[in-house]
């Protein structure tokens, strides 16, 4: 069976970035551009002042004090009519270009008016005191951001600076979420004997909601292979089309043949690891030339939920540019954990960033039907195979959710 590694391995290996679209700056937060922007312009455009105070001749303030005469005043936003000259200050605001002849900014906290004169101390002054010199940012010609950088908002406030309103960016994949299960009904039902609440689908639409994307919930589909077919090729429509439950060796686990027979190419069934050994990946080329993938997830919500975490997600990213690997955090066990187990375990688990490092608790947790105990954790801790008794200190590989 394959390892948790291998599968996603063959993951980033059967899935590429989608192709490159323009979008609205505003709607481009998280998403991976795909062109170098290149600066059109310097930063910032003109010296300008750094302070509020008076734009000098630096020579003229080489002693501890000078009396200057004011020759006008400007605000940012406005341009300079005049220069400077010998024995002269402007008055000048934060922002406001420096005017010819000025190459230094006393600030106003040392400069007393008198009529249309002022009193500057705090000399001598260098040239360039409080200037921020045209360029000093960002030169003409230079990439300021380039290709392949996930967009913060930094990036976002750069390239508005820039005038870009819209970019090319990788758009976040699409993701239809299809429950399956003669025993669902929906979540504002009250379930009969035998029937319980669709859970995953809710539960997956957050998943893809905290990884930016929209899911596209298509309700549940009963254990029948007509509508299960139908169900199928309707989520195909999306990038990735997410089903949980039919997965297993139940007679009624109909999701992998159903696939085959949409025309969905296996790539794995079934994972070494718990929760979510049955877990199902496949790829299907659609006529319009774009892959599509697809994820049979275990019916068990906790199942679900990891295998969501672990491989979902991380087709999510490679379908967005973004790397692609879900990265652990080595923290140290808070409480004792024996773990006895031939599988990998991903147990849910409450994680702290505290000043000794990360620390991690396993929260009593009581297998892949047990949703509730995960809402005491906020990330999953990796037991390794085998029988060890771990002890408080231990450092273990967490996946904060
Ligand atoms: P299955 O993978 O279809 O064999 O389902 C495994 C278990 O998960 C069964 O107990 C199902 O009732 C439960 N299950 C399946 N689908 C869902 C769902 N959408 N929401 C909550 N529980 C589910
Ligand atoms: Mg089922």
């Amino acid at each position: 069976m394959l390892t948790v590694e291998q599968a996603l391995d063959l993951i980033e290996e059967n899935v590429g970035p989608r192709p490159a679209q323009r979008l609205p700056l505003g709607d481009s937060l998280g998403l991976v551009l795909a062109e170098d922007i290149v600066s059109d312009s310097d930063s910032p455009p003109f010296d300008k002042a750094l302070m509020d105070g008076f734009a000098i001749r630096s020579a003229d303030l080489q002693q501890a004090e000078v009396c200057l005469k004011i020759v006008g005043e400007l605000t940012a936003g406005q341009v300079p009519t005049h220069p400077v000259g010998s024995g002269q200050a402007m008055q000048i605001m934060t922002g406001a270009p420096i005017p010819d002849g000025a190459d230094a900014v006393v600030r106003v906290e040392d400069a007393t008016i008198d009529g249309d004169s002022v009193r500057l101390r705090g000399g001598p002054v260098k040239a360039g005191r409080s200037i921020l010199r045209r360029g000093t940012a960002m030169r003409t010609g230079e990439v300021v951001v380039p290709a392949g950088r996930q967009l913060r908002a930094q990036e976002l406030g750069l390239l508005a600076e820039l005038g870009r309103s819209t970019i090319s960016v990788i758009p976040r994949p699409t993701v239809a979420l299809l429950a399956t299960g003669d025993e669902l009904v929906p979540v504002d039902q009250v379930p009969g004997p035998g029937q319980i609440r669709n859970s995953n689908e809710t539960m997956l639409a957050a998943q893809v909601a905290r990884a930016g994307c929209v899911a596209v919930p298509l309700g549940i589909a009963r254990d029948d292979e007509r509508i299960l077919e139908q169900k199928i090729r309707e989520g195909l429509e999306c990038d990735i089309l997410c089903l949980s439950g039919g997965v297993s060796m139940g007679k009624l686990d109909l999701v992998p043949a159903t696939l085959a027979r949409c025309g969905v190419r296996e790539v794995f069934h079934k994972v070494h690891l718990k929760p979510g050994k049955p877990v199902w990946f496949g790829v299907y080329d659609g006529p319009d030339g774009r892959r599509r993938c697809i994820f049979g997830l275990p019916g068990n919500p906790v199942s679900s939920m990891v295998c969501c975490e672990l491989f979902v997600l991380t087709a999510i990213r490679a379908l967005s540019g973004s790397p692609s690997r879900p990265v652990p955090v080595s923290a140290r066990l808070v409480t004792a954990h024996s773990h006895h187990d031939d599988r990998p375990t991903f147990v849910p688990s409450h994680l702290e960033f505290t000043f000794d490092g990360p620390r991690v608790t396993p929260v009593g947790w009581k297998g892949s039907a047990d949703l509730r105990s995960t809402v005491d954790a906020n990330a999953m801790t990796l037991f390794p195979p085998g029988t060890k008794n771990y002890v408080i200190g231990d450092v273990v590989d967490v996946y904060p959710w």
